[in-house]
């Protein structure tokens, strides 16, 4: 059976309450192709408020923290998530997984971090998108995959029933918001690689387990992409912020849907 098409879009640090209306048209286009699954993930700011005006579409976090409460300044758990109205999290995205630069941007987390969170979000009831990815220095030294499998195995989330409410996304992060994406052989070895390691994972449910691809997608280029084997939906950044945008790549991926 093929598995429904998931286009998810990543504000990042970007909008504010009066981005909601973008929201709101993001909603109206999503309800357009109900084929398709769409999330967004706003700031947290936004969150609940874009949770109750766009219900035609998941909204999901873009972190968590592993403890549900606590003495934690600045995090927010996965309950408080699910309370604001998040049906899932995005983790172990290449942003907060990269040690912090000279900027102070960065947040070094690492395999086992990202595990804990996304076996707590999962607790929580919310579904995950786990995000890796090899840099440019990882792949230009023949290590893309090594390193993808590696992260794979250091932060899949363990337990009976993990994969049933679990995605990964598979993102180069020499291709994210550079306008770079890898070769169409390349997306498919890697993929292939992705669904090799959580069918050895998880067995017989690692099939189930959607396998986005993250980086510079866009509406010229969605529909390519979302057609290699084993390409199951997409983590979209900048193309995520405008309705016009994000519609058009939705509309690339209605053609993939099952009934289709
Ligand atoms: C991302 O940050 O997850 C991403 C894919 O960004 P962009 O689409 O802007 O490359």
């Amino acid at each position: 059976m093929a598995l429904r098409p998931y286009i998810v879009g990543n504000w990042k640090m970007n909008g504010t309450r009066a981005q909601l209306s973008e929201a709101r048209a993001i909603g109206r286009a999503a309800a357009r192709w109900p084929g398709v699954e769409v999330g967004l993930a706003p700031p947290a700011t936004l969150l609940h408020e874009m949770a109750s005006e766009v219900p035609d579409i998941a909204i999901g976090g873009q972190d968590c923290h592993f403890h549900p409460s606590g003495a934690h300044t600045g995090d927010i758990s996965a309950a408080q998530l699910a309370d604001a109205g998040a049906k899932f999290v995005i983790l172990g995205h290449s942003e907060r997984r990269a040690a912090r630069d000279a900027t102070g941007a960065g947040h070094g987390e690492d395999d086992s971090l990202i595990r804990a969170k996304a076996q707590a979000a999962q607790g929580a009831g919310l579904s995950v998108i786990l995000c890796v990815g090899e840099t440019e220095a990882e792949r230009d030294a023949g290590r893309a995959e090594a390193v993808v499998t590696g992260q794979l195995a250091g932060s899949l989330p363990q337990g009976e029933h993990a994969a049933e409410t679990l995605s990964v996304a598979y993102e180069p992060v020499w291709a994210i918001g550079t306008g770079r994406v890898p070769s169409v052989a390349d997306v498919a070895a890697m993929h292939k690689a992705i669904r090799s390691a959580l069918l050895a994972a998880y067995g017989d449910a690692g099939a189930m387990v959607r396998i986005l691809y993250g980086g510079s997608v866009n509406a010229g280029n969605a529909a390519e992409l979302l057609g290699v084997d084993e390409v199951g939906g997409a983590l979209v950044g900048g193309a995520s912020l405008t309705a016009e945008s994000f519609a058009a790549i939705i509309n690339a991926a209605a053609p993939l849907d099952e009934g289709a």
